[in-house]
């Protein structure tokens, strides 16, 4: 029988943060896979566990994952830990998972710490419905094409970011949303210097022309706005519309058909409206 694939999230930034069921499943599993074997080394030490760890992040992927599932599906059971939060969201995990979804290994996914969530929380921004759009590109090309698709969308926009690339992106923002958008930008969550500034795109810009951003961020993007609603045709539009078509010799009844079709007001009351 197959052994299980644990997803452990790990703090982003505050050990109190570590659940009773991350200690006990890291103590449980035959083996962990770590995206830095060093980080998680510190994080086992200070729990007092020693386990054998495998090393599994973005550039060996391809060749660890495959050894990865063997084990498992020998029978072990493994732990897959990051550097920071939940594993598989944006950091290499997601391929480990897709390996074992399709060979039908089973995976446990432990809830714990997740930058984006905990941001999204705290950014005052709406929570209702919100897309994850992670890192943008570094190529101008991708970079554009993303910012792009994103002009219309009305749900909150989450986003991570390093800070050397912070007013780059902010730039971009404000020419892509416009200067009056919301942002939340989120840094150092769960940290000694835990910050969020709740402020507009040119408000941002404006403030770190000034001050050099420090730490990791999210940045808590609000949606475009609605639509303005189109007012809908009065009565009396209407029926003038009808008396146009009339005196430009149309019968009643043609011009009320094609006036009612086109704003969608029932025919009887169009007619009877219009009659002088
Ligand atoms: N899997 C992780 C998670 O669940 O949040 C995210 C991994 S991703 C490689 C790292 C990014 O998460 C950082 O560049 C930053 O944008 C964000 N991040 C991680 N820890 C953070 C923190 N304490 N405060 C703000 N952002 C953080």
């Amino acid at each position: 029988m197959s052994g299980i694939l644990y997803l452990v999230p790990t703090p982003i930034g505050n050990l109190g943060d570590l659940s009773d069921r991350v200690r006990e499943t890291l103590s449980a599993v035959d083996f962990i896979a770590a995206e830095d074997t060093r980080v998680s080394l510190k994080l086992l030490n200070h729990l007092g566990l020693k386990k054998p760890l495998v090393s599994y992040y973005e550039h060996n992927r391809a060749e660890s994952g495959p050894r990865i599932l063997a084990r498992l599906q020998g029978g072990e059971s493994c732990a897959l830990v990051t550097d920071a939060g939940t594993p598989a969201i944006s950091d290499p995990g997601q391929d480990l998972v897709a390996l074992c979804a399709g060979a039908d290994v089973p995976v446990c996914a432990i809830p714990g710490p997740c930058a984006a969530v905990t941001a999204l929380a705290a950014s005052g921004l709406p929570t209702g419905r919100f897309t994850f759009e992670g890192f943008l590109s570094t190529a101008p090309k991708s970079r554009r094409e993303h910012l792009d698709a994103l002009r219309g969308e009305r749900r909150t926009m989450i986003f991570y970011e390093a800070p050397h690339k912070l007013v780059r992106t902010l730039s971009d923002f404000a020419s892509v949303f416009g200067p009056e958008r919301r942002i939340s930008l989120c840094r150092e969550l769960t940290k000694l210097h835990e910050e969020i500034l709740r402020t507009t795109l040119g408000e941002a810009a404006a403030y770190y022309e000034t001050q050099a951003p420090r730490g990791e961020y999210v940045l808590i993007l609000e949606g475009a706005p609605a639509p303005e609603p189109v007012p809908a045709p009065s009565l009396a539009d209407a029926t003038e519309r009808v008396n146009a078509l009339i005196a430009q010799g149309l019968r009643r009844k043609e011009a009320v058909k094609q006036v009612s079709e086109a704003l969608g007001i029932p025919k009887n009351t169009l007619y009877e409206a219009s009659l002088p």
